[in-house]
């Protein structure tokens, strides 16, 4: 049974479904809707469609389904609705669950998009929201009260890197009967154990690690069927952030080969922390699974692996931290992460640039912090290219 596989298998086969053909590759349904044998068939299946039976697109589709079955044989949950893009997944996973008057509470450090979501969209329709440091025990013991329903977090943080403890905070976030939601997207889904430790619903952005390659947007929310069969799939159903059947196939390939790509890449990131430790060209090194980060021990309790990203802040601010930005070879500069090819980004100046100034350094984005997601290029080159532009500083 698929649930005994090991996660490289259920990454080639989980929740693969063949038509009449009998396909070996994934088919792709492009199709927005689908035929009913007869009228009493269309009625039955407006009242309750059984698994496999499909209404229209924007509710499900076989290949999308299949995308959905496969994350969630390996994220160790029931069931996923698949997105459009990460955004959607995060949107629909909070707006599920929420109405005026509810409190939430969140880690501060977060992607740009999502700060936006808790920080201006949800206080403007009526939620309390406040906003601790993610790393702090105490500040989120502080700021979750009995009447908290939903705890957001980023598991790492996009850029810095900091780390939430999951299971510390998600028993909090219980004792009081708050659901618990992670953006997993820095932890991937190859070295998550956030649901045994706590975490009720996970969310990726799919145009990460799980394409890997640069070529779609799109995102998933996973979780147990009751809430994602429930509340999840009602608000992405009608609302319309449905995942393209086309993307989810690009999305299928993705898979089957990320167990391979990311633990390449995080190797290559934990090669290259170690050669960048102590460079005197830098004022400081990112990387969770190096001994240097203040969190190392319970990164690698929680995941057992530092990742793929690693972040490090220039000597001489921005001036210099560009001219080695403009100096790399192989890797390029843009804002993508978790893809094929090695990425620099200057988050200060882009993924960050609207965020004000103090928040700025309360996250420790400083101007000459450079976040380099590793590819699968060879990591001798990569790190011959790193070193050579940082001689530009
Ligand atoms: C990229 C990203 C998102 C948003 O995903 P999109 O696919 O770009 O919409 C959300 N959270 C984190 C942590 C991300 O890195």
């Amino acid at each position: 049974m698929s649930q005994d596989w090991n996660t490289r298998t259920k990454l080639v086969h989980s929740g693969t479904k063949r038509s009449q053909w009998n396909e070996v590759s994934e088919a792709i349904f492009l199709t927005q809707g689908f035929v009913y044998d007869t009228a009493e068939q269309a009625e039955a299946r407006f009242i309750k469609a059984e698994p496999d039976e499909y209404i229209y697109a924007r509710y499900g589709n076989p290949t999308v389904a299949m995308f959905e079955e496969r994350m969630a044989a390996i994220e160790g949950c029931e069931a996923g609705f698949a997105t459009a893009s990460g955004m959607a997944a995060v949107n629909g996973a909070l707006m599920a669950f929420l109405s005026a008057g509810d409190h939430v509470v969140g880690s501060r450090a977060l992607f740009g998009s999502c700060l936006y979501i808790l920080d201006e969209i949800l206080p403007r329709l009526g939620v309390e929201v406040s906003l601790v440091d993610g790393r702090d025990l105490g500040a989120w013991k502080n700021a979750i009260r009995e009447d908290t329903k939903l705890v957001f977090f980023e598991t790492i943080s996009n850029p810095a890197l900091e780390v939430v403890d999951i299971k510390s905070v998600s028993a909090m976030a219980h004792a009081v009967g708050a659901i618990v939601v992670a953006d997993n997207v820095f932890a991937t889904p190859v070295f998550s154990k956030a649901v045994e430790q706590g975490v009720d619903i996970v969310v990726y952005s799919a145009t990460k690690h799980i394409d890997g390659q640069g070529r779609a947007l799109g995102g998933i929310i996973l979780g147990p069927q009751y809430l994602i069969r429930g509340k999840v799939e009602a608000y992405m159903k009608h609302t319309g952030g449905a995942m393209s059947p086309f993307t989810a196939w690009i999305m299928l390939k993705g898979l089957e080969t990320m167990d391979l790509r990311v633990r390449a890449q995080s190797a290559t990131a934990a090669k290259m922390a170690e050669v960048l430790a102590g460079h005197e060209r830098l004022e400081r090194l990112i990387y969770p699974g190096h001994s240097s980060h203040p969190q190392n021990a319970l990164v690698m309790e929680q995941m057992g692996n530092g990742g793929t990203m690693l972040a490090f802040d220039v000597k001489g601010g921005k001036e210099a931290a560009f001219r080695v930005l403009n100096a790399l070879k192989i890797a390029v500069i843009s804002n993508n992460l978790g893809d094929a090819k090695t990425i620099a980004t200057p988050p200060a100046a882009t993924t960050h640039q609207r965020l004000p100034q103090d928040q700025k350094e309360m996250l420790g984005i400083t101007p000459g912090l450079v976040r380099l997601s590793l590819g699968i290029e060879d990591p001798d080159d990569l790190i011959a290219d790193v070193l050579q532009a940082l001689d530009h500083a």
